[in-house]
This record gives structure tokens, sequence and C-alpha cells, in this order.
């Protein structure tokens, strides 16, 4: 499972659609401090369907909508896409006959967030399993925040375990256990 495409409209400082080829092997972002390098990971992280505000260095849930600077409005409403290959086929059974995913999530204002997979409404948990298993959740040790390390020395140990997990890729079967105890 690859990423080869990241779309944005409306995400944080990226107010006018962008799209962001990605490429085999290294991607490098550069730019001045400020230009939205890290709002770029966040995107990422978003549309793998992260719920936690802290790991978006947000308040609440809408504060990813672009939020208006002195020439320009607000906007109410915030898009991002991630276009995924699939022919290795490592997608769970129901969206696997696809040779490409493009999973997208939006959010407006005072209407929440939703989710999509080629354009099938899907829950957050379907995203979430989807990347999990693939080994590249919203929460993946791949994907490192400012402080994470410090954090993660100084966690308790069950939280240290669930991110050795991730790392082994067992998440999406621990996920899926709590949702079969639930039903
Ligand atoms: P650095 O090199 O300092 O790490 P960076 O390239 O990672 O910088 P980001 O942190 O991604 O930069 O971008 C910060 C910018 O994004 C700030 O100018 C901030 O005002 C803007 N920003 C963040 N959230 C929003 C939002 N909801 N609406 C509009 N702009 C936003
Ligand atoms: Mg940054």
């Amino acid at each position: 499972m690859k990423f080869t495409q990241l779309r944005l409209a409306g995400f944080k400082s990226f107010v006018d659609p962008t799209e962001l080829r990605i490429d085999a092997g290294l991607t490098g972002i550069i730019g001045p401090n400020g230009c939205g390098k890290s709002n770029l990971l966040e995107a990422l992280r978003w549309v793998m369907g992260a719920t936690s505000a802290k790991s978006l260095r947000g308040g609440g849930m809408e504060d990813v909508i672009f939020s208006g600077t002195d020439s320009r409005p607000a906007r109410n409403h915030a898009e991002v896409t991630l276009v995924v290959d699939n022919s290795d086929r490592r997608a769970p059974a129901r969206f696997n006959e696809h040779d490409t995913l493009e999973v997208v999530r939006r959010i407006t204002r005072g209407k929440g967030s939703g989710y999509t997979i080629n354009d099938e409404d899907v829950r957050a948990k379907d995203v979430q399993l989807l990347f999990a298993d693939a080994g590249t959740g919203a929460n993946s040790p791949a994907l490192v925040r400012q402080g994470q390390i410090s954090e993660l020395i100084n966690a308790k140990p069950e939280n240290r375990r669930r991110v050795l997990e991730e790392a082994a890729g067992v998440a999406g079967l621990r996920a899926r256990r709590r949702e079969a105890q639930l039903k």
C-alpha cells in the first residue's frame, strides 16, 4: 500500500486547493518557518482518522479549517484526500477490488466530519483499520511529532506497549477485537 497523492482544500493554512505528488522513495518538504510543512503531516494524520486534537495542534476538531488571515476570510469547510496505490492488494476485502483508493475526510463547521473511500460513505473506524493494518495509521510511529520522543520515554508501560503494537502491525487486530466485544 503506497501513498501517491495528498490533496488539501481549506485545511489549516492550505486554503486554496493544493495537490502534492508522493513518488517512490524519500520525499522532503522544505520551506521557511510557518510555511505549512507540519500542517501537511497533520493533514496526512487527519485523513487517516486522527481524532486527538492534540496530535493536530488544535483545541477542537474544527481548528483544522482555515481560520482566515488579514486578507482572506475564514472558510467553513476543509477537505483532505489521500490517494493510495492498492496494487499490492493490502486493503481489507471490502475495498480490495480497487487498484487505487481515494480516501477523503471532510469537515464542515457545526456539522462534524465524515469520510468516504472511493465515494462510498464509510465510518472513521473503516479508515482507521485500513491504515492500521498497513502499519501506517494516524498514530503510527512512522509519524513523529515534536516532543513525542520525550513523551515516549516518560510514558506508562501500557502506553509504550501501544506504540510497539503499532510498530509490530498488530494494532488493527486489537481494534477489531475491541469492536467485536462491543457488538
Ligand atoms: P516550522 O518550520 O516553524 O516548523 P512549518 O512549515 O512546519 O513551520 P506550520 O506549523 O505547518 O509551519 O504552519 C504554521 C502556519 O499555519 C501558521 O502561520 C499558522 O497561522 C497557520 N495555520 C495553522 N492553522 C491554521 C488555520 N486553521 N487557519 C489558517 N492558518 C492556520
Ligand atoms: Mg513545523
